[in-house]
């Protein structure tokens, strides 16, 4: 590749850190609009994986993922708060919520407060 004079480089410097503030406007956009989705959803279209052993001293938690709006919740100790609500009876009751692998709920949650609800 032919070299570029230090001001043509500068230049395309300055491109990409515009790019990069774009980026994070972005991001700050993103994390507002699930906050706000994840806030107001009735999480009613749950999946749910089993824990799984690791090694005979650990093993990751069961996990359920809403797929509307992309949060997620582990399920150890007194078990889900989020997305157990008052229709959990009923949910349980009426509606499967289905068990399926762990790369499915991986794929459906969506992960913008990472030091918040989720322990992997
Ligand atoms: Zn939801």
């Amino acid at each position: 590749m032919a070299k570029i004079s230090a001001r043509d480089a500068h230049k395309k410097r300055r491109a990409i850190n515009n790019l990069k503030a774009k980026i994070d406007i972005l991001k700050a956009r993103f994390n507002e609009e699930v906050t706000q989705l994840q806030r107001v959803c009735p999480h009613e279209n749950v999946i749910e994986c089993d824990y799984q052993p690791m090694n005979p001293d650990s093993a990751l938690p069961p996990k359920r993922v809403c797929r509307d709006c992309g949060i997620s919740e582990d399920g150890w100790g007194s078990g889900y708060k989020i997305l157990r609500n008052k229709r959990e009876h009923d949910l349980k009751l009426r509606l499967h919520i289905p068990m399926v692998s762990r790369e499915i709920v991986y794929e459906e949650r969506i992960m913008i407060h990472p030091e918040g609800l989720e322990t992997e």
